[in-house]
């Protein structure tokens, strides 16, 4: 790996979810040297969810046994503008044009920080430190609760013309097809996310088609949690099984009309569903490549797994902010 960092030198990488933050102190090798997670649910009065985020940081940096670092690179949920480092609109964190590079800057003396959306951020892990690092033209899809990707194109992240390229969960699957989060309908997010699916299952567990759900689930759309969908297909609920399938189809349709356009070396499945089933979700997916890419091009592309799991975007976080110091 090329060296970005001084020898002594120390970055973090900062993953800021709906629910948790995670920071990761790296060492100029990348080895990680001290870890924080951080509910964001704030439980002090005044308390905003940058000071959440900013916790858990220093938590890291005392589990490390270091004091400073070099430079942050985060990964948050979007819309947002990697270059002014401005969180565009984030209802769940309360951030509103909100300055979030300086924010953390500031916290810890003004030192450089990257921000880019957490799925870019992902991918960027993925790509530097997964299965896929030779690669220069990598397409990243991390179905779970939504369905996020993002693209390496030419050996680069690509945002497009606003900044927020990569919006794979809201291509249009089925038009006319269930209502989306974001309002359209059809969108692959609508028929493959883990909240789509679990819906579906709901539904079977409260016709009695679905006896192990019933049991641990009742008909809670809520608790129908990946490892609860993988548990009921080893214990042979078929109906299930078929509609986890026929998701993880769908996600390979999108896979193969991604391959067909921008034709990359690798294609990374991330995220819940994917680690809960990894063997079930990869067979879908490339018999749906096989029949929606076209020959030439979906050859030797490969489908692969993520590696990082829950590490993806503070490593991704952590490797745009030492590219940035380099
Ligand atoms: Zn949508």
């Amino acid at each position: 790996m090329a060296k970005f960092l001084k020898r002594g030198e120390h970055i973090l990488g900062v993953d800021i979810g709906g629910t948790k933050a995670m920071a990761m102190v790296l060492d100029h090798s990348f080895k990680c040297v001290g870890r924080a997670k951080k509910k964001m649910r704030c439980d002090k009065p005044g308390e905003k969810a940058e000071d959440r985020v900013i916790r858990a940081m220093r938590d890291a940096l005392e589990d490390a046994g270091i004091e400073q670092v070099a430079g942050i690179g985060a990964g948050s949920p979007g819309p947002l503008d990697p270059d002014t480092g401005v969180i565009i609109d984030t209802p769940n964190l309360a951030w509103k044009n909100f300055p979030l590079a300086q924010t953390l800057s500031d916290a810890f003396g003004g030192i450089p920080c990257v921000i880019d959306n957490d799925v870019n951020m992902g991918t960027y892990g993925e790509w530097h430190f997964g299965e896929v690092k030779n690669c220069k033209n990598v397409v990243g899809i991390f179905p779970g609760t939504g369905i996020g990707g993002g693209l390496i194109i030419g050996g680069k992240m690509f945002r497009g013309f606003t900044g927020a390229a990569g919006e794979v969960g809201h291509m249009t699957v089925e038009p006319g097809g269930p209502y989306c989060g974001c309002g359209k309908r059809g969108c692959l997010e609508a028929l493959a996310s883990r909240v789509a699916i679990a819906a579906e299952v709901a539904a079977l567990s409260a016709r009695g088609d679905a006896p192990y759900i019933f049991e641990n689930c009742g008909t809670d759309l809520g608790k129908i949690r990946s490892s609860t969908l993988a548990k009921a297909i080893q214990n042979g609920e078929t109906m299930v099984e078929g509609v986890v399938r026929r998701a993880a189809y769908c996600v390979g349709v999108a896979v193969g009309n991604l391959i067909n356009i921008l034709s990359p070396e690798a294609v990374v499945l991330g995220g819940g569903l994917v680690e809960a089933m990894e063997a079930l979700y990869l067979e879908e997916v490339e018999r749906a490549v096989k029949e929606h890419a076209m020959p030439f091009l979906r050859k030797k592309v490969r489908v692969v797994p993520a590696r990082l799991a829950d590490d993806a975007v503070a490593m991704g976080g952590a490797m745009l902010i030492a590219e940035h110091l380099a």
